[in-house]
């Protein structure tokens, strides 16, 4: 029988969206640490069904919140990550990604200075823009368009980025900034619309993947245990503020992953070409030589190793049988 942690000495962590992709699986790993979990969440783009498992554990609570209004809590951490993350998701109410990333951040740094909380915001590789440096060091500014259709998400995130430092300079709140590249796995949304989800369901369901533009265009797709475990180490760090890039250097094609899908799920599975969406990054890899350093962290699941993890939960909740049924 584990001893039980007496309530005093457990930490009080509030995740913003953490009943979305991420924030579930942190959450997981937050409460196996014996944490008490607050999670605030508008279910935009979450789902109760991603952390319902924790519903009747008494140090777990859910609140329906929309974090561009102010929250009154009292927690020693706080991890936010509220915020729509998939293009088709940010690109639909674009104001209110704007507006969730400014005020949502201005928020929960107003509550992070007034409980003395350390506060972790979840930025990403898009603040690097259309990269003219490659790959990306956290020292590179970016190439970002301010007025295109997915500058409510990059700028969001910058300035984000702009009122942590800020609050940290001014006002001394405990500050991380995390740059999150790429990150696929279980309970990613089916109709997300990011490429791994894309890819994964079109196979699944014996339908062509659509490959965007010439499909030349790369990425680096991270296992989300390899982010979640990122996210922690940088939390948990007292010396290092950030911006630290969390990623997997490992950097794909668009045609490659299309290839790499099919191997692993439907060999059978066609090629689609369709007409690319405007602004796309041309490409992206994390330098992470500051995590190794300064977080002794490095990814460990190759996309090869990941995929058969996230295909085995897309399986169940599209209910197709293995490809050989189909
Ligand atoms: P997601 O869409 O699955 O999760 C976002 C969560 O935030 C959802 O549960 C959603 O309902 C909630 N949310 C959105 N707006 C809100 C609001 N105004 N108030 C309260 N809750 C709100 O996306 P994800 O992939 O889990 O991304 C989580 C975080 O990580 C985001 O901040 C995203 O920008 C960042 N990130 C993710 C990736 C990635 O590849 N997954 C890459 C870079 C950065
Ligand atoms: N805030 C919050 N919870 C708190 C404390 C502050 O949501 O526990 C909000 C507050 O409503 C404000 C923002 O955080 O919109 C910034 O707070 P701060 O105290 O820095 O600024 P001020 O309230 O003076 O504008
Ligand atoms: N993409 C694609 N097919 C799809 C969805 C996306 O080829 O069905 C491409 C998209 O044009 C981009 C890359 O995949 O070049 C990554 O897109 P995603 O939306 O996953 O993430 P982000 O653009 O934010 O990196």
């Amino acid at each position: 029988m584990p001893v039980p942690i007496p309530k005093a000495t457990r930490l009080r962590v509030l995740v913003t969206g953490g009943a979305g992709f991420v924030g579930s699986h942190l959450v997981d790993r937050l409460m196996e640490r014996g944490n008490i979990v607050i999670v605030a969440d508008n279910f935009f783009t979450g789902r109760k069904e991603n952390i319902m498992h924790h519903l009747q554990n008494p140090f777990f609570e859910l609140i329906r919140h929309d974090v561009v209004e102010p929250m009154l809590v009292e927690v020693d951490q706080i991890y936010h990550l509220a915020c729509p993350a998939s293009p088709v998701h940010y690109k639909h109410n674009p104001v209110k990604t704007i507006k969730t990333s400014v005020m949502g951040t201005l928020n929960m740094l107003g509550l992070a200075k007034r409980v003395g909380a350390r506060m972790l915001l979840t930025s990403t590789s898009e603040v690097y823009g259309d990269p003219l440096e490659h790959p990306q060091k956290e020292s590179y500014w970016g190439n970002v368009n301010p007025i295109g259709v997915r500058s409510c998400y990059d700028e969001g995130k910058r300035v984000a980025e702009t009122l942590c430092f800020d609050y940290h300079r001014q006002e001394g709140v405990d500050i991380r900034i995390a740059r999150i590249f790429n990150t696929y796995g279980p309970r990613m949304a089916l109709e997300d619309g990011r490429v791994v989800s894309n890819f994964v369901s079109q196979a699944l369901r014996g339908e062509p993947l659509t490959v965007y533009g010439d499909g030349k265009q790369t990425r680096s797709f991270q296992y989300v245990d390899d982010l979640v475990a990122g996210l922690m180490a940088l939390m948990d760090n007292e010396n290092e503020i950030g911006p630290v890039n969390i990623g997997n250097p490992g950097e794909f094609t668009m045609i490659e992953l299309a290839e790499v899908v099919k191997e692993v799920v439907n060999k059978d599975a066609k090629i689609e070409f369709k007409e690319n969406t405007a602004d796309d990054p041309g490409r992206r890899k994390p330098d992470i030589t500051l995590a190794k350093t300064a977080l002794g962290w490095e990814p460990k699941i190759t996309l090869r190793e990941g995929l058969p993890k996230m295909v085995e939960d897309f399986r169940e909740r599209l209910q197709v049988g293995d490809k050989k049924e189909l």
